[in-house]
């Protein structure tokens, strides 16, 4: 039984006083909505205004320290909010990519400038925020990115391109990786970070249409964009560090889903009979749904050694490529189960899901990536041998 105080708090205190307050302040509009099931204008004002009700509440970015308007939520108290809210079917903040992502490096990198004219915003819903990282030419091999940024007087001026920018098409704020020393010794000791306005002149963004209908995907394009130079997070040229707190936290991130994944299981679960139309195929039925459920629980697991890891301050690092890469797993795993479910499996949240489960493998970096980062860095295995 779970008996942690928290200020004063038991946690089935926290727990209850949680679910008495999502049971009556859940939009029935918005109960079981998640971003995978396709934004429209609409929509994402009415997340807004549910982001609004859960941060006055204080029920919007749980997990930020008390400084920044979280309550410092924790392990426990995280785990509990994302079952709690899943049981609710409440769609969790509409700025997630600026919130789980974005906000931390912030918070290590940001001035305090930054820090006082994003974060409250952030954790309000008031600006959406998209990462734009990768570029048609620089994926996996980050470093290699071109998108360009020249020093003008106070300014940054941004030339370049980047693809694959999730919310790009109705993000207010991006954080853009660009390359301010074309002769550095080693290129991603050239690379900066920068906070972009999406509203200022120059920028294009060009809706990416998805398997399941969604334009919430984009390529930006940068013709001539000024950007303050007080827009720069971190050092000058030191953007690298920064855009990997960013990754370690998106891979970090995967916890939340994990959490949330336990809940489509256990749906599969009441929705699966056991049986099949001979002993054998039945064995195989069950053998699929039992493999996605124990990988679930280990992940659980896992997700909790990252969030006390990041709690008590330290790097969850490559224990967040560890989760990316066992959640991405998962989802596929999940994907062949529910095909057992028959014509069911076709409709609805669940074909959204699997859908979307297909790019688990590369978003936030591939499979193939992850498992070199875990051999380097887990395993202790030789280094890649690089061309
Ligand atoms: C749903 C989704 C959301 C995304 N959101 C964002 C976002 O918000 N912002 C953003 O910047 N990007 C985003 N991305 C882009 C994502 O980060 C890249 O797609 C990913 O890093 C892979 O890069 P790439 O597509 O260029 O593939 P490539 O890097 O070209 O890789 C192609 C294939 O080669 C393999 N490969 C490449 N290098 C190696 C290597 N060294 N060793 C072994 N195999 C290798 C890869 O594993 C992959 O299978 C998103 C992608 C998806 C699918």
């Amino acid at each position: 039984m779970l008996t942690e105080q928290a200020g004063g708090e038991t946690l089935e205190q926290f727990r209850a006083s949680l679910r008495t307050w999502l049971e009556a302040h859940v939009p029935d509009k918005l109960r079981g909505f998640s971003l995978r099931h396709g934004l429209t204008r609409a929509r994402i004002e009415e997340l807004r205004a549910w982001n609004r009700t859960l941060a006055d509440a204080g029920w919007a970015a749980i997990a930020w320290p008390e400084e920044y308007g979280g309550r410092g939520a924790s392990v426990l108290e995280q785990l509990v909010y994302a079952e709690e809210m899943h049981r609710a079917g409440a769609p969790g903040p509409v700025n997630p990519i600026g919130l789980s992502n974005i906000a931390p490096a912030i918070m290590q990198f940001g001035t305090e400038d930054q820090k006082a004219r994003h974060l409250e915003r952030m954790r309000r819903g008031a600006d959406l925020w998209c990462q734009a990282f990768s570029e048609p030419e620089a994926g996996s091999d980050l470093a290699s990115l071109r998108t360009s940024a020249h020093r003008v007087a106070d300014a940054f001026v941004v030339n370049g391109q980047k693809v694959w920018t999730t919310l790009g098409p109705h993000a207010d704020w991006c954080e853009v990786l660009v390359r301010t020393d074309p002769g550095a010794d080693r290129p991603h000791r050239g690379i900066s970070a920068l906070l972009v306005d999406m509203h200022s002149p120059g920028i294009e963004v060009r809706p990416l249409r998805t398997l399941t209908g969604g334009d919430e995907f984009s390529e930006i394009f940068f013709s001539d964009v000024a950007v303050p130079t007080e827009n720069l997070l971190g050092p000058e040229n030191g953007g690298w560090r920064v855009a990997m707190t960013t990754l370690t936290y998106e891979r970090a991130g995967v916890v939340t889903l994990t959490l949330r994944m336990r809940g489509r299981i256990d749906t599969l679960l009441a929705a699966f009979d056991g049986t099949g139309t001979t002993p054998a195929q039945a064995a195989v039925r069950r053998d699929a749904v039992v493999l996605c459920l124990t990988e679930q629980r280990c992940l659980d697991w896992l997700g909790r050694r990252i969030i006390a890891t990041a709690a008590a301050g330290a790097d969850p690092g490559v224990l967040a490529s560890l989760a990316k890469l066992r959640w991405s797993l998962l989802e596929h795993r999940l994907e062949r189960a529910v095909a057992l479910l028959g014509p069911v499996a076709l409709e609805g949240a669940w074909a959204d899901d699997a859908l979307h489960g297909r790019s688990a493998s590369i978003a936030g970096g591939t499979t193939e990536i992850q498992k070199t980062l875990l051999a380097d860095r887990y395993l202790g295995l030789p280094r890649e041998i690089k061309a």
